[in-house]
């Protein structure tokens, strides 16, 4: 039997959603990793239909979007912040919290990582060049193919993360203008940018929670190396 891993969606107008939108680089991600991807749509009001969704899943896919709206983290908005989108942050939200309780493997990418640790109970950079200074960091947004990687960015000694790329640095691709600031609690950084910006973490306690800032989706059948994120992600469900 094929695990099944629930990606989720994004909607174009949160005001009026009139339809679910998924990039097929995630699914396409899944399924050559072995796994059997399923789209889930955004619930933005009922938790325990949240949480009965999560048993029909093995693994939980959070993907990138919008940014996350900053009071559910405890601060005002940054006059930089993007695009928030209060319906999806509700459900993926709940939906985070709800698969680390019931210990579901979880892949967050971009805005994924993102919400991962504000459900954990971390802190999110709201605008990296505007908090950090212009002068102190590289280019988080780039101008290439979308599979290119642009920078670098050194793997933690010790991590899952690590381990699952077997090298100390490995090139990726930015797509980005946010980032992990105060880690979650029980959270490690396990990637960062030679800026020190974070590019990735995980949880400490379980075998694959674990959060990553680019999007490894776009680069696999051009840069192999990146298969090894997904492999693993399903192997662990
Ligand atoms: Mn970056």
């Amino acid at each position: 039997m094929r695990k099944v891993i629930g990606i989720t969606s994004s909607q174009e107008n949160a005001n009026e959603p009139s339809e679910f939108t998924s990039p097929k680089s995630y699914s396409k991600a899944i399924e050559h990793a072995g796994g059997l991807p399923i789209l889930l749509p955004i619930i933005d009001e009922n938790v325990e239909l949240i949480e009965e969704m999560l048993e029909h899943v093995d693994g939980l896919l959070l993907t990138g979007g919008v940014d996350v709206d900053p009071l559910l983290f405890g601060e005002q908005p940054h006059r930089e912040l993007g695009r928030i989108d209060p319906g999806r942050d509700y459900f993926e939200l709940h939906l985070a919290k709800a698969a680390m309780k019931k210990g579901i493997p979880i892949l967050g990418i971009c805005r994924g990582c993102q919400i991962l640790n504000v459900a954990a109970g971390g802190t999110i950079i709201q605008d990296i060049p505007e908090v950090l200074g212009k002068q102190n960091v590289i280019k988080h947004q780039q101008s290439a193919p979308r599979w290119y990687p642009t920078h670098t960015a050194r793997l933690v000694e010790g991590t899952k993360l690590a381990s699952i790329f077997g090298e100390k640095e490995i090139s990726i691709n930015s797509y980005h203008h946010q980032s992990v600031n105060q880690p979650a609690p029980g959270f490690v950084v396990s990637a960062q940018a030679t800026d020190g910006v974070i590019e990735a973490i995980e949880f400490a306690d379980h075998p694959f929670t674990i959060g990553v800032q680019w999007h490894p989706e776009l680069m696999w059948y051009r840069c192999p190396i990146f298969s090894k994120l997904f492999d693993r992600f399903v192997a662990s469900c």
